[in-house]
């Protein structure tokens, strides 16, 4: 809480390799970003407009991925300039959809597309940020909303450490009262295995989910499995549903090389 005559609490967004969707986030909260500006001082956010990357924080939000040699100097800078860090969306928390080059041949790629490959500077896997600093608190997503980042600001400005959602897809899909769309038409979801707090988006809109959220605490990837596969789901399709936006995250990963092994077994 900002107390009257004391400093504002400083905040910084910064960019990683990524879309720039989760710091939309932040732009899509609008008036209520304006009343967040009023009882934080907001030192850089480039998107926004203040720009001061190596200043002091008391928090730091983080988007994007590790991906180039670069970004690794930088984050070391951020972390020692940071009081709390917290990473934002699915590329900073599980290496984002860049990931998927971790297990291709992305020099091969890169020679393929560009005339001049030795100008690219990027390193061979793309890393969520808590392989390379400490993370105070993640937020995944991806996008990430902004309803979920003012209940960290808020937490973390009130000196409590903010919540994280235990809950599954399927339990805001069911509190909601969205048809589920694995038992009435049969379509392959993530749900059951996926973090809540997006409010069951996709299922609302008639789709399935895709996982965006990340894996959530305790997942049942061995029972999803074996029911994508008794809905038809051959190996090869199971692997690509845990090989997504979240291929890195530990539980997703190991899910997509067991169905891996029964594809090449
Ligand atoms: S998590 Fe998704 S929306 Fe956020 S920056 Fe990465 S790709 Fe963009
Ligand atoms: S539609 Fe998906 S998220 Fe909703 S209850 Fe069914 S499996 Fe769960
Ligand atoms: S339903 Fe799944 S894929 Fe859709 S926004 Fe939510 S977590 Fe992401």
């Amino acid at each position: 809480m900002n107390v009257p005559g004391t400093p504002k609490p400083r905040v910084a967004v910064h960019k990683f390799s990524s879309c720039d969707g989760c710091q939309l986030a932040f732009l899509n909260l609008g008036e209520e970003l304006l009343r967040l500006a009023e009882r934080v001082d907001l030192v850089h956010f480039a998107e926004a407009g203040p720009l001061d990357p190596d200043t002091d924080a008391d928090i730091a939000f983080v988007e994007g991925s590790m991906s180039t040699p670069e970004d690794l100097e930088r984050i070391r800078r951020i972390r020692e300039h940071s009081r709390m860090l917290v990473a934002i969306g699915a590329c900073a928390t599980a290496g984002g959809i860049q990931a998927l080059r971790n297990d291709a041949d992305a020099a091969g790629w890169a020679a393929a597309i560009y005339s001049h490959p030795e100008a690219i500077a990027s390193l061979a896997h793309s890393t969520p940020i808590a392989s390379h600093v400490k993370v105070d608190f993640e937020l995944w997503g991806c996008p990430v909303s902004g309803r979920q980042i003012l209940a960290v600001v808020n937490a973390l400005l009130l000196g409590v450490g903010p919540r994280d959602n235990g809950d599954k897809v399927c339990t805001e899909c069911k509190r909601n009262g969205y048809p589920c769309v694995m038992v009435s038409r049969g379509i392959a979801c993530m749900g059951p295995v996926t973090r809540a707090g997006c409010g069951a988006l996709c299922p609302g809109l008639g789709r399935d989910c895709y996982g965006c959220y990340g894996p959530v605490e305790n997942a049942n990837t061995d029972a999803l499995a074996a029911q994508f596969a008794l809905q038809g789901l051959d190996p090869q399709a199971v692997v690509r549903r845990f090989r997504s936006i979240n291929s890195q995250a530990p539980v997703f990963l190991a899910a997509a090389n067991k169905a891996g092994r029964r594809r090449d077994g």
